[in-house]
């Protein structure tokens, strides 16, 4: 049995009183994190404020980070600060940063190795555009970047890794895939897996669904055989409405 994994990420949203008031409003009545892991991903300013009141059952993320302890690298964040503040997970590759701030598959495959280095939990991103969906390569696509990300990773990584996949042209749209598409993408993502390492290692990781997921769709998406969870962005920033995604993933 694979504990499901709810992280919202936040991006570039919330002042420090709004995510202060949000974590008020949420830590008690977050689930027991032994049924649910429920994750916040906030910028970088925010990060110590929130591990300081995040109560037991919330943990922090950050939404990026660089794959160097530390340098001359102006405006980036280190795994070794993150660890030292309390941060426990890092998104990586995330499509609007794949797209905006060039990481690639060959810096997210370091970022991988960084984060685990630190005992960070990497949230890997992968997910097709609509062009590469309509020409019905989805499947192709996700796969290279897979294998990409994963290189040089061994199987008790892999087991802690976890992948979301979210299709570009469902971030921030309004458009879910359906849940089908989903999990087919996400059932092929394990087999990719499957067959880079093994079944038992591709059954225990952890791969969620991210893109336009709202307290009216997680029950359906998480009722399906291979979704684990979700990264959700939009519908993570209201207190009542992150409870609700946490609550529905409660078995
Ligand atoms: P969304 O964003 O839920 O607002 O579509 C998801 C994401 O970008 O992680």
């Amino acid at each position: 049995m694979r504990k499901p994994i709810i992280a919202g990420n936040w991006k570039m949203f919330k002042t420090r009183d709004e995510a202060l008031q949000f974590v008020y409003n949420v830590n008690m009545k977050v689930p027991s994190n032994k049924l649910v892991e429920s994750v916040i991903c906030a910028q970088s300013p925010l990060l110590r404020d929130l591990v300081k009141r995040q109560g037991d059952n919330l943990r922090i993320g950050a939404q990026t980070m660089h794959y160097l302890d530390s340098g001359a690298y102006t405006g980036e964040v280190s795994a070794p600060l993150l660890e030292d503040i309390g941060v426990e997970y890092v998104v990586l590759g995330h499509s609007e940063r794949r797209a905006y701030y060039n990481e690639t598959d060959e810096s997210v495959n370091k970022k991988i190795h960084q984060a685990f280095k630190y005992g960070l939990n990497p949230i890997l991103c992968v997910g097709e555009s609509l062009e590469v969906r309509e020409a019905n390569e989805t499947v192709e696509f996700v796969k290279a970047q897979v294998v990409n990300a994963l290189q040089g990773l061994g199987n008790t990584q892999i087991k802690e890794l976890v992948i979301a996949y979210e299709p570009i042209w469902a971030i921030g749209t309004g458009k879910t895939a359906t849940s089908e598409m989903a999990n087919d993408t996400i059932k092929a993502i394990r087999n990719i897996v499957a067959a880079l390492y093994d079944n038992e290692t591709a059954e225990a990781m952890r791969i969620q669904y991210g893109g336009s997921v709202k307290p009216a769709n997680i029950k359906e998406l998480l009722s399906m055989s291979d979704i684990d969870g979700a990264l959700v962005g939009g519908a993570s920033l209201d207190a009542n409405s992150f409870l609700e995604l946490v609550n529905a993933a409660v078995k």
